[in-house]
């Protein structure tokens, strides 16, 4: 199924979209990758949604990527004598290992690493920042705070300590058992919640080893400080807005999101921008203006994806939501400033041969108003160097892997196809013509870019340019 357009959409699934038909009708709405919260999925809804999806992908005939979103790090206070207690401005509050019920001067904190870490003067943000307190002494089993911004707080409420390097890994033991759980289901990424240093991916890697790609979810101060070296250790990242705007202040947010986008952009990794986008269409069927606005900033940006959260996951509309992200998005496309734009931030190829090759690609493609770049791949790693060109024309991407196909998904511009494996040059370029007009992106005569690595088959090896012409079924 040919997009009209670049972008992609990622869609959350919840109990709003939890079918198998629902999915299929979010897919022909425009929805390229399925996300799976496992903060609210347990196993086996998260095995029967993978079930669902592929056999969604098996009915349509084109690879469909899934992301699964571990819950990482996110820390909650205890429970409450009453399930609840009011914090009033400037009073004292304090955080301790004791795992009785709290009470309007303390509450427990089931993280004893954390009351360590924390210093004087560090900020405490509850409730999805709702909540504020400063820590005035820190004792072996306690922290003590005062209240700046006070409020209503209930059980498990969520705590973001924004000053604070946290001594805990990327992975709880929770998200251990997520991990293999949703490896061994056959994920196609991995997204990694409130991670804070490189080695945090680290970690994850030395797990996954290689059967998912790694995507991080920038949220936390201390990342976007290792913003860099974060990058170069995933495999794409995430803009999490919500969390973001938690432990940073909400005005900075959209300076970040275009700081992360740029920066991957420039390394080539995929970035998807998240949450809120089309949030009142939880509730209507159609959103307000500012989100439309929203949507169309991070396309024209040059965002690889956006996403869905609630909107698909909960919400009253979810296939609206995502067809209204889809036409937003082609408007975008087609808008006259958008070329323009997008270009603007488009880097130097970096020296290697798959870059060099996909600049190559995109100028030719251009000159000579070619119908496509075909890119044949057996890793993925030549499609993402041609998407980062972010070329004017299609690109088509054939591989005998149907994982790296779906992992591809989520990249901006890549049309992925599963392929036979071919053996030979002569085979590659009568596939590339073949694929062109099966899939409705060329007619026979019209001239295409292949690029490949030879020896086929020999992954991280680009070397191979031709200009061919998509031939008729007779000449091939
Ligand atoms: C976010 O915080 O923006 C986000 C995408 O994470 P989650 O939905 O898991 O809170």
């Amino acid at each position: 199924m040919i997009r009209a357009r670049r972008v992609r959409i990622v869609a959350t699934l919840g109990p709003a979209s939890s079918t198998r038909e629902r999915i299929k009708e979010l897919h022909a709405a425009g929805a390229d990758v399925f996300r799976i919260n496992m903060s609210h999925a347990d196993h086996p809804l998260m095995r029967e949604l993978v079930g669902f999806i592929r056999d969604v992908e098996r009915e349509i005939g084109s690879p469909i990527t899934i992301l699964a979103d571990l819950q990482g790090p996110k820390l909650r206070v205890g429970k409450f004598e009453n399930d609840k207690v009011e914090l009033v401005n400037g009073a004292r509050f304090v955080f301790d290992s004791d795992t009785t019920p709290g009470t309007v001067d303390r509450v427990h904190l089931p993280h004893p690493e954390i009351l360590r870490a924390l210093k004087p003067g560090h900020r405490l943000l509850l409730d999805d920042g709702k909540i504020s307190l400063k820590i005035t002494e820190v004792h072996e089993d306690r922290a003590e705070a005062t209240v700046i911004q006070g409020g209503p707080l209930s059980n498990r409420k969520g705590v973001s300590c924004p000053d604070t390097l946290l001594p805990v890994g990327a992975l709880t033991p929770k998200d251990r058992s997520d991990l293999d759980a949703v490896l061994d289901a056959d994920v196609d990424w991995v997204a990694l919640s409130f991670i804070q240093r490189p080695e945090d991916l680290a970690e994850v890697r030395k797990v996954a080893r290689g059967r998912a790609a790694l995507l991080s979810k920038i949220e936390k101060p201390q990342a976007i400080e290792r913003l860099d070296e974060i990058i170069e250790m995933s495999d794409a990242l995430m803009v999490a807005r919500g969390d973001l705007g938690v432990e940073m202040p909400l005005e900075s947010v959209p300076g970040l999101q275009k700081r992360i986008t740029r920066a991957a952009r420039r390394a080539g990794k995929p970035v998807v921008v998240a949450t809120q986008m089309l949030e009142s269409m939880i509730s209507s069927p159609v959103p307000t203006r500012a989100e439309v606005s929203d949507v169309a900033t991070a396309v024209f940006e040059g965002a690889d994806a956006v996403m869905l959260s609630a909107e698909s996951a909960a919400g009253d509309f979810p296939v609206e939501a995502v067809a209204t992200m889809d036409r937003v998005a082609q408007q975008v496309e087609k808008d006259a400033n958008y070329e323009g734009i997008l270009l603007a931030q488009r880097t130097e190829p970096e020296s290697t041969g798959a870059d060099a090759l996909a600049a190559a690609a995109r100028q030719i493609a251009e000159t000579l108003n070619v119908a496509a770049t075909v890119c044949y791949t057996t890793s993925g790693g030549t499609a993402l160097r041609v998407s980062r060109e972010r070329p004017q024309k299609p690109i088509l991407v054939l591989s005998p892997r149907a994982k790296t196909a779906r992992r591809l998904g989520i990249a901006w511009g890549l049309h992925n196809v599963v392929v036979d494996e071919t053996t030979n040059l002569e085979q590659l370029i009568a596939l590339a013509g073949a694929t062109m007009v099966n899939e409705g992106l060329g007619k026979t005569g019209e001239r295409i870019v292949v690029i490949a690595g030879l020896p086929l088959h020999t992954p991280g090896v680009t070397n191979f340019l031709q200009l061919a012409f998509v031939r008729s079924q007779d000449e091939r």
